[in-house]
């Protein structure tokens, strides 16, 4: 099968599953922790940094993008997702829990922003969504969608 080069395009965010926006990983070997796990199985993470929790958040989060006459799903991970959400997963995730309409909120912020991003076809041949390889705002007054949250949710920091 011949690998699809990735495309670039312009497109209009018109929604944001905010139902699930990152996942957890080990700090040390950057695997996918589950829920329910405390530790990573991978890798003996604790034993060289006692006290902490040894995972963070990354962020995987499917964004509907209108492009031309398509309408279609890709996948942002943590890299492009940080370009939209302007902090880390951990941060985002911790804001949600303060206020719990921020991450639908989000999804409104962005929605109607146009970004030209670069598409690529996931490695992994039964993955079902484009991934985001790149992405930047065209508004060169974009604001990420967490400074538009602070200031809608009067957090000052
Ligand atoms: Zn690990």
């Amino acid at each position: 099968m011949e690998p699809e080069k990735p495309r670039t395009v312009t497109g209009a965010v018109i929604a944001v599953d905010a139902s699930s926006f990152c996942y957890r990983v080990c700090s040390a070997c950057e695997r996918t922790l589950s829920d329910s796990s405390n530790g990573c199985r991978s890798c003996d993470f604790r034993a060289f940094n006692p006290g902490t929790t040894g995972s963070r958040r990354v962020y995987r989060i499917l964004v509907s993008i209108a492009c031309e006459a398509e309408v279609f799903v890709v996948i942002c991970f943590d890299r492009a997702a940080r370009v939209l959400f302007g902090c880390s997963a951990d941060e985002f995730f911790d804001f949600v829990k303060r206020n719990p309409f921020a991450a639908m909120a989000a999804g409104k912020v962005l929605e109607g922003e146009l970004f030209r991003m670069t598409l690529s076809k996931p490695k992994n041949g039964n993955a079902q969504h484009l991934r985001v390889a790149s992405i930047a705002p065209l508004r060169s007054d974009f604001e990420p969608a967490i400074v538009a949250l602070r200031r809608l949710y009067g957090v000052v920091s």
